[in-house]
């Protein structure tokens, strides 16, 4: 069960920490001495709910998650969550005032953009309150001033509003949560899945947030949820019938939020293993002093790369803007036309792997995650460097 430790910069799945493989696989075997692997036992089972148990009180501890909202793991990931939001969301507003009312979209980069089309696929009332392209010369990489579009937010009756808090293709990651939003009454729903854990955030602000596991904190296959009770409440009491009427897509049953609520998140077959892991990465984020100790690493990170890139700004070109670069996934190209595939080649020879960018984007993307470590983004920013100096 050893490897060398790996200097991986993939978007996703991403490397986890070394000790919770080396310990989930031991479990996957024999999970603490009863003679079966930790994916071998019922999901009901005493054990499995202790993982449960277990997974969401650490996550209700690292995250400081009040009592006013509930903690649970679906099957799925993010693109399920894109489907499951925009149902169980609609169904709660008209839980709440007996419209569907118009779900709203902050634009910022594709996935927020793939989730409003999967919204308006299913045919929910939705729209985009910006398109982060209109305001960039057709392009994402920056986020338009709450002057140019919170007024939207009181032109309608909006049953909730959406944004991906951390935009993994295109490096476009909110500062922080807008104003705006904070200081109206419409429920925020945000995707997290390539931030959650990665800096200290008030829970209290969000409606719902939604985060596929496999970046920051697990393997593929499951997603974690943190939702107001009070939106579980009004999802409840939104007939089927009254939905049928005002055409609302009925939300499958295993993707129904309080369904699973009620079940603990084992209502159907929870992949217990791949919580396991969640559960191993959130008690090592404990002991290592918490998302403010992650968080700090992370911002150092992140300074490493961007810094390293700037001082080389004649060589390699970083298309967001400055206030929004994201601290997770640092975008960038060369300027120099022919140089990408030896830039690449020379990063692996050091063993720099995974810093491809994005089909859709080209150039490059580091992605440093919370498992990257200090060490392997300092040989990064040494190596980003001597390429520039060594090929201008
Ligand atoms: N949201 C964000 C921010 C992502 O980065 C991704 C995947 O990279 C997704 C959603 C889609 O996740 P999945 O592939 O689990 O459906």
């Amino acid at each position: 069960l050893e490897r060398e430790e790996p200097s991986h910069f993939g978007a996703g799945p991403a490397q986890l920490p070394t000790n919770v493989l080396q310990q989930a696989a031991k479990d996957l075997v024999n999970y603490q001495g009863i003679g079966l692997g930790i994916g071998e036992i019922s999901h009901r089972s005493g054990d499995a709910t202790e993982v449960i148990e277990s997974a969401k009180a650490n996550l209700r501890n690292l995250m400081n998650i009040p009592d006013t909202h509930e903690v649970f793991f679906m099957q799925g990931g993010g693109t399920t969550g894109f489907s499951s939001l925009a149902t169980n969301l609609t169904a709660a507003h008209v839980g709440k005032t007996g419209s569907k009312g118009t779900a709203g979209y902050l634009i910022t980069g594709s996935w927020s953009a793939k989730s409003l089309e999967e919204a308006q696929r299913l045919g929910i009332d939705s729209e985009a309150i910006f398109n982060a392209k209109d305001f960039n010369n057709g392009k994402f990489g920056s986020i338009p001033a709450e002057s140019e579009w919170a007024a939207k937010l009181k032109s309608k009756d909006y049953s909730y509003i959406y944004l991906c808090e951390n935009e993994t293709v295109h490096g476009v990651e909110w500062p922080q949560l807008p104003r705006a939003l904070i200081d109206s009454d419409v429920e925020i729903v945000a995707d997290l899945s390539s931030d959650i854990l990665s800096r200290e955030i008030d829970v209290s602000q969000y409606g719902v947030i939604m985060a596929g596991a496999q970046k920051n904190i697990g393997l593929a296959g499951l997603t974690i949820y943190i939702i107001k009770k009070s939106i579980l409440e009004n999802i409840s009491s939104a007939s089927l019938d009254k939905l049928r009427q005002l055409g609302v897509p009925i939300t499958p049953i295993a993707f129904e939020y309080p369904t699973v609520v009620k079940n603990n998140s084992a209502y159907n077959t929870i992949p217990i293993f791949t919580l396991h892991i969640i559960d191993l990465v959130l008690r090592q984020i404990i002991a290592k002093g918490g998302v403010a100790a992650q968080q700090k690493e992370n911002e150092l990170k992140a300074e490493l790369l961007y810094t390293a890139l700037d001082k080389y700004s004649d060589f390699y070109a970083v298309p967001v803007a400055e206030e929004c670069r994201s601290k997770m996934n640092v975008v960038f190209t060369l300027k120099k036309e022919g140089l990408d595939k030896k830039f690449l080649d020379e990063a692996a020879a050091l063993k720099l792997t995974g810093l491809k960018g994005h089909r859709s984007v080209g150039g490059f993307r580091a992605s440093i995650y919370n498992a990257v470590s200090v060490e392997s983004t300092k040989t990064l920013a040494q190596f980003i460097e001597d390429f520039a100096s060594k090929n201008a």
